[in-house]
């Protein structure tokens, strides 16, 4: 892999040393980023390099997304038959349940590569997944791998374990995360060591998951070194469920169940109260917020700047939305103020940090059991991955590395992507897909989600 300078662009470094050098560049070598400078030094100390003009634009990091399904591509515009679903509870029963369960191989490998397009278009460069299909378990997670690898960007995976379509379906979500996991040490070791592609061991829920499920993954966990990857209290019901069960509240379920812990991800968080809030900084265990899916899901607002200073780390997910995390972004500055009627909450520099920092701090914990050497991401810096995207966005006002996040929420968004680097190789140059043919992908994704559409 040759050199690469990209130059003519305002790098905005972000990470500790937050930089923003207007007629900056970043040198590329193999797949991490050997300096940082204007323009004329690099140009003047590297002169045979090849060249890329960001004409003006700006050069930052890739945006991340720590929860998502890609096997939800299936549901954009699907019609659900009978009266609207009321709650989540019933949105899971008529949409997802019936939609996963219908899922075969191929509909996986196709939503995939859906939402790998969708990433690339969007700079999104490395994302956590969390995978159901409770029909054709077996080997998901190497089509899914397969997909990611083919497409180029990061990504950790997991299989939902859960006991809610009967033991058959729960143990084979237990053999397919602990079969990928081991396959990330063997048939897959060069590209996990490579910090492309981790797993998590997925869990569905804690309404989901019995006593002796939870421990039979807590062992399986514990034994193959990885964290888990849980919804954790999205909506009340969750809630409910645990204290009518088991006379206790979800964190302390799953903490007791040695479930959390600094690998693991405990998605959503909406309805945590602070003893659990404790529970989750006390065990180091990492928090996703995804403001779109909390809204249409209608099931609350999460206590995120309650968490982050009680020292949860709390990333940004996107839960199947789009990989926009632009849109992701601007929907959390929103969402808290309307919510409290209080302007002051949620400030800009939080949901970056959330998007940029706390999420390149969940992607390390969860790629570090498989790569000793995993690049910083979320950062442009000496040393850190090559995981860059080119904006083509031209402030019509001052810019700095101080107001920087409030022109990313207020000014910035999908139609500013114009190239999208992973490990020192463009997926997207010029706004052209690389690595994917969009069109047939898209087709194939349409023949496939209608034939799955006539079976629901
Ligand atoms: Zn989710």
């Amino acid at each position: 892999m040759s050199d690469i300078l990209i130059g003519n662009g305002t790098v905005v470094t972000l990470g500790s040393q937050n930089r923003l050098i207007e007629q900056g560049a970043v040198l590329v070598q193999g797949t991490r980023i050997a300096a940082i400078d204007t323009d004329t030094a690099l140009r003047q100390q590297h002169p045979g390099v090849e060249y890329v003009d960001a004409n003006g634009g700006i050069i930052m990091p890739g945006f991340l997304c720590t929860h998502t399904h890609f096997y939800g591509a299936f549901a954009r515009g699907m019609a659900i038959p009978g009266e609207p679903p009321r709650n989540f509870l019933e949105i899971l029963e008529r949409l997802w349940w019936r939609l996963d369960k219908l899922l075969t191989l191929e509909d996986t490998r196709a939503s995939a590569a859906i939402f790998m397009a969708d990433a690339i278009r969007h700079g999104t460069t490395c994302v956590v997944d969390h995978h159901a299909s409770p029909n054709a378990i077996d080997g998901s997670l190497d089509v899914i791998a397969d997909v990611v690898e083919q497409a180029g960007i990061r990504a950790c995976l997991a299989y939902e374990v859960s006991d809610r379509d009967g033991p058959a379906v729960s143990a084979g979500g237990i053999r397919e995360n602990e079969r990928f996991i081991r396959s990330l040490r063997a048939e897959r070791k060069q590209r996990a060591q490579a910090g492309m592609i981790a797993a998590s061991y997925g869990l569905h829920a804690s309404f989901t998951l019995s006593a002796a499920t939870l421990e039979r993954c807590a062992a399986g966990g514990a034994d193959l070194g990885v964290g888990f990857h849980i919804h954790a209290a999205e909506d009340i019901s969750d809630e409910r469920d645990s204290m009518s069960r088991y006379g206790t509240r979800v964190v302390d379920r799953l903490a007791a169940a040695r479930i959390l812990g600094p690998h693991s991800i405990a998605a959503h968080c909406v309805h945590v109260r602070s003893g659990e809030i404790g529970r989750l900084a006390q065990t180091r265990t990492n928090s996703v917020h995804n403001p779109r899916s909390n809204m249409n899901n209608a099931v609350g607002r999460a206590p995120v700047e309650e968490l982050v200073r009680a020292g949860v780390t709390v990333g940004l997910g996107n839960d199947g939305f789009s990989m926009n995390m632009m849109q992701e972004m601007k929907a959390a500055y929103l969402l808290h103020k309307l919510a409290l009627a209080d302007p002051r909450v949620m400030p800009g520099d939080l949901v970056l940090n959330m998007a940029f920092k706390h999420n390149a701090h969940i992607i390390e914990s969860v790629f570090s059991p498989f790569c000793s050497d995993f690049p910083r991401v979320g950062e442009l810096s000496v040393g850190a991955a090559a995981d860059l995207v080119l904006l083509d966005y031209l402030p019509p006002t001052p810019q700095s590395p101080g107001n920087f996040p409030w022109h990313l929420i207020f000014g910035m968004d999908a139609q500013h992507v114009n190239s999208t680097m992973v490990a020192g190789r463009w997926l997207m140059r010029n706004r052209q897909l690389l690595t994917i043919d969009e069109a047939r992908i898209h087709a194939h994704a349409r023949e496939l989600s209608q034939a799955l559409w006539k079976r629901i």
